[in-house]
């Protein structure tokens, strides 16, 4: 049977929605509310949250024999207020792992308790050049040399206190969204392109009328940055676990921007084998566009279950993305072969 068409434009425009929603780790309410909101159109979809915050979409399925879960991360990389400096300006500390030079200059927005958002970028402490000279170029880029300069009119802690800021607040960086000739470049592909891949799976079983093969929970995991996301979250009864997440593109990987991957290894070890040769079978069986491979520096959600003690097979999928943790891009064929990899394992 071929797989039911998937509605392209809808992944993108609810990809590039969800991109626009900052979400870093610990904040990540208004993507899990706009995820929800989504899926709110498909009634088959029973919703719940978990105590941590994370989305659960139970999808009954035409048997309950061997359940299944599915999870994507709405989380992602972002920062916290560490202080409040004596010029005004705030010194950072990272959320989930990333380098300061891969934001540097970037724009962000400090989420204040009163609900207030202050602007602002994150800057070398000493930018200019031509004050700085060399300087600019060799200072490490490290916490004690990055600022938040925000815009507003301070120049004092006391001033900045009184915009709102304190130690504690979240900050976010602007994900830079674009899409040029099905390029998508952004921020945090990392994970969101997965949800998308995984509402647009939902979308294009609702629309062809079709159910999947056994229950299926979806769980749109929050936490996974900082590494046990999915440790919570996944019904006890399911037998197996499909992460969906971002493949690990660079010098000596097979991943592309135009291919789904299988990843067989990564930093946690294996993968579950059977599980793993059952979604290859699949891939072949229906021409989707994929790769096997393994990534040297990398962590997944199934892991964190499967340290949480979680007793299901394990395996991860999703599509290509070049620079992960920096300014990423991926093409829209990968996110069409991952889904369809959803779609494929969903009715299987
Ligand atoms: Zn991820």
């Amino acid at each position: 049977m071929p797989l039911p068409p998937i509605d392209t434009d809808y992944l993108l425009e609810f990809l590039s929605r969800l991109l626009n929603t900052p979400s870093p780790t610990g904040y990540v309410h208004r993507a899990i509310d706009f995820t929800e909101e989504t899926l709110q159109a498909f009634p088959e979809l029973q919703i719940s949250f978990t105590r941590k915050g994370a989305l659960v979409a139970r999808w009954p399925g035409r048997q309950d024999d061997i359940p299944r879960a599915l999870t994507a991360h709405a989380d992602t990389l972002g920062a916290m207020v560490k202080e409040i400096k004596s010029n005004g300006r705030l010194k950072l500390t990272k959320i989930g792992g990333f380098a300061w030079n891969t934001v540097e200059g970037e724009g962000c927005t400090v989420f204040c308790r009163s609900g207030e958002d202050v602007r602002g970028s994150l800057l070398l402490e000493k930018a200019s050049g031509h004050v700085y000279g060399a300087l600019v170029n060799d200072l490490k880029r490290e916490d004690d040399n990055m600022e938040v300069r925000l815009d507003a009119r301070t120049a004092s802690e006391e001033e900045t206190s009184q915009l709102g800021v304190e130690v504690g607040d979240f900050v976010a960086f602007d994900p830079r969204v674009e899409i040029t000739n099905g390029f998508v470049r952004s921020r945090h592909l990392d994970d969101k392109a997965c949800v998308a891949c995984i509402v647009a799976g939902v979308k294009a079983l609702h629309d062809a009328g079709l159910q999947p093969a056994q229950t299926t929970s979806l769980l749109i995991s929050n936490y996974e940055e900082v590494g046990h996301g999915a440790a919570a979250g996944i019904p006890p009864e399911a037998a197996e676990l499909v992460a969906v997440d971002m493949a690990a593109v660079g010098n000596g990987q097979t991943s592309d921007e135009f291919h789904a991957t299988l990843c067989v290894k990564d930093s946690g070890g294996p993968y579950h084998h059977g599980l793993s040769e059952r979604l290859r079978g699949l891939a072949e069986e229906h021409g989707i566009p994929h790769k096997v491979d393994i990534y040297p520096y990398y962590g997944s959600d199934g892991e964190a279950f499967w340290r949480a003690g979680g007793d299901v097979a394990v395996a991860l999928i999703g599509p290509g993305v070049d620079a992960s943790h920096n300014y990423e891009r991926t093409h829209l064929e990968a996110l069409v072969a991952t889904t369809q990899w959803v779609i494929a394992y969903l009715l299987s």
